[in-house]
């Protein structure tokens, strides 16, 4: 597979993007997907190494492009007392949602949620860690990280953290579309306040259910230049490398970052 060859931005995702599909691929813990398992468990350690960090905590956490997933949200939720998730699609809101109210059918996340309760020593915390995440995430809302407002015309109070898990690389067309959606989100985090990142490096395109979609092809240094030009002091910056061969993506490396707003 190759990327496509024009651009697939927010309207295709609304029109395109099946949240099921994205989940099953990327999400299901399942055997025979060993390279997709590899990807998660690597990031999954990486926002835990990120959410221990001392200074990542506080009130209100924001997840930008939070998908259908809530992986993101395992570590981080030990250490805010609410989450606001966002994202532009509405299946992917929805589907979000769906877990959150614990209905029939939402998809399964307990061999994600246990695998991270292993990395934090006590994997028979599982259930309490579901709680958790359900009882802190207080809104869902649509967001478009392209516009200067992101959650206009609604306006959220800045936050003491924002998180934001392979979101801006699929979102932005060219590097300057990137830098300008960085300034963008950053304006939902207060002063000193933190952001959190996971940006999949060297990617052109990801597929699943047969849909492919197209990925800002980025380096490390170019991301880090972009959320230093966005306002904000890189703190923590660790790319690991990505050798598992498949057909679903051409990733090289996965970033993860750590960055703190600058006081205005
Ligand atoms: N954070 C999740 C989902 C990533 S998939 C994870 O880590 O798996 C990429 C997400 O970006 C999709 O949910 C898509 O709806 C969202 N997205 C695409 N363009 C966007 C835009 N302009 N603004 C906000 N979200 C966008």
């Amino acid at each position: 597979m190759e990327a496509p060859a024009i651009f697939t931005e927010a309207d295709f995702y609304q029109q395109n993007f099946n949240p099921r599909a994205y989940l099953e691929e990327y999400y299901s813990m399942s055997e025979g997907k060993e390279w997709a398992n590899v990807f998660l468990m690597q990031n999954l350690r990486s926002l835990h190494k990120m959410f221990s960090l001392d200074e990542l905590r506080g009130g209100t956490l924001i997840d930008v492009g939070c998908g259908p997933t809530i992986y993101q949200l395992l570590s981080a939720c030990e250490r805010f007392q609410e989450i606001i998730a966002l994202d532009y699609t509405d299946q992917n809101r929805q589907e979000l949602e769906k877990w959150l109210r614990n209905e029939e059918g939402a998809f399964d996340w307990v061999p994600v949620v246990k695998y991270v309760c292993e990395l934090e020593g006590d994997r028979l915390k599982w259930a309490e860690k579901q709680e958790k995440v359900r009882k802190k995430v207080k809104q869902v809302l649509k967001c478009d990280v392209t516009k200067a407002n992101p959650t206009g015309p609604v306006s959220l109070p800045p936050a003491d953290c924002i998180v934001s898990t392979l979101c801006l690389e699929g979102a932005c067309k060219d590097l300057p579309t990137f830098c300008s959606a960085l300034r963008n989100i950053g304006t939902l985090v207060k002063p000193g306040g933190h952001l959190v990142m996971v940006t999949v490096l060297g990617d052109t395109f990801y597929a699943f259910n047969k849909q492919v979609f197209s990925s800002l092809c980025l380096q490390k240094h170019e991301v880090e230049a972009a959320v230093e030009g966005a306002g904000f002091e890189v703190k923590l910056s660790e790319a690991q490398p990505y050798t598992e061969s498949t057909e679903s993506m051409d990733c090289q490396g996965v970033l993860a970052l750590v960055a703190r707003r600058r006081p205005s």
